[in-house]
């Protein structure tokens, strides 16, 4: 029998991905969207999350698809009237944030799963038992986009919280966190910020691996023509490049419903925070240049 469940945010990616993952899941049905400015055709929407939750106590788990700085607060809202939630990434604003939730979760006895659609990419699950039997000598991330192409007039990824190229860079390191078989972390970033925002349009991160292999990324959003999103590895046994597209992202988005339909069943938690937490040492560590003032 298939599971009721709300989407919050009707925006970009609610659209792209979410809605045609949960129509296709016999899992789950889609009973009811949260919008202040959309709806979607035969669905009820409510305006808000409040009125929905107490409005519609038949749908136990509900979906955040907003972005991250106001999403504390609406999974706060659903955790403490029991409900299961599912979070877009990056799951917080700051570790913290996502540790409270985790908290709020287990006190309530119900699921938290915060999402890294990139892990479920294709190539990923085979590039990691790859590398499992070999030793790692170099990791190099290049994760280049344009950001008017992919955040069109989105100004909240400029705001405090919003990341800036993090925002999609985090993907990079959720595919990292995921492929090495031993934890890296990170020590050394130089972050390059628009003299007119918060958030940074390009990073150059240094992990040290506790192999000695030399770990990087790239992140820019001053990409023009077709976005590059890539890892090259090198090992003792060979090199392999693994090259990503917004193709896989129908599968990506299928898979984490797939796997909330799981926690749910026992109210289990995923909630892996390693990708944020490299997000937020290199706020930390991170040597900052001004760049040219950014306007969309
Ligand atoms: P978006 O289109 O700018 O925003 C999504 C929707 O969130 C908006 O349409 C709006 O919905 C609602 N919203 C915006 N500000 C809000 C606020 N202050 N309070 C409550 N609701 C608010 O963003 P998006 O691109 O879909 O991204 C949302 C999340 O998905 C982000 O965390 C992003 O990292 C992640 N994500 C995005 C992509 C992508 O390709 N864009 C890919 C993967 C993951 P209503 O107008 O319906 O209220």
């Amino acid at each position: 029998m298939s599971r009721q469940i709300a989407l919050v945010g009707i925006g970009k990616i609610a659209r792209d991905q979410h809605i045609p993952a949960i129509t296709a899941d016999p899992a789950w049905t889609l009973a009811a969207t949260v919008s202040r400015n959309a709806s979607v055709d035969g669905v009820d929407n409510y305006r808000s999350l409040e009125a929905l939750l107490a409005a519609r106590p038949d749908i136990d788990t509900i979906s955040l698809a907003i972005p991250v700085q106001p999403r504390f607060d609406h999974a706060r809202q659903a955790l403490l009237a029991g409900r299961h939630v599912m979070l877009e990434k990056p799951p917080g604003v700051s570790v913290s944030e996502c540790h409270s939730l985790q908290t709020l979760a287990r006190e309530q006895g119900v699921s938290l799963y915060a999402t890294w659609h990139a892990r479920h990419a294709e190539g990923v699950a085979n590039a990691r038992e790859w590398l499992a039997l070999r030793r790692l000598k170099r990791l190099q991330i290049c994760w280049k986009e344009d950001v008017r192409v992919w955040h069109p007039d989105q100004e909240w990824v400029w705001d405090p919280g919003g990341l800036g190229v993090f925002d999609p860079g985090i993907n990079a390191l959720s595919i990292l966190t995921d492929l090495l078989p031993v934890p890296v972390h990170l020590h050394a970033a130089h972050l390059e910020v628009p003299s007119n925002r918060q958030t940074p349009i390009a990073a150059s991160l240094y992990f040290s691996h506790p192999g000695g292999a030399r770990v990087e990324a790239e992140f820019d959003w001053r990409q023009t023509g077709d976005p590059v999103w890539k890892f090259m590895i090198d090992t003792d046994e060979g090199s392999r490049l693994l090259s990503f597209g917004a193709a896989s992202m129908d599968i990506e988005y299928r898979r984490l419903y797939q796997r909330m339909a799981e926690l749910v069943v026992d109210a289990s938690m995923d909630m892996d925070l390693t990708p944020l937490t490299h997000v937020a040492d290199a706020f930390m560590l991170g040597r900052r240049s001004s760049t040219e003032p950014f306007f969309f």
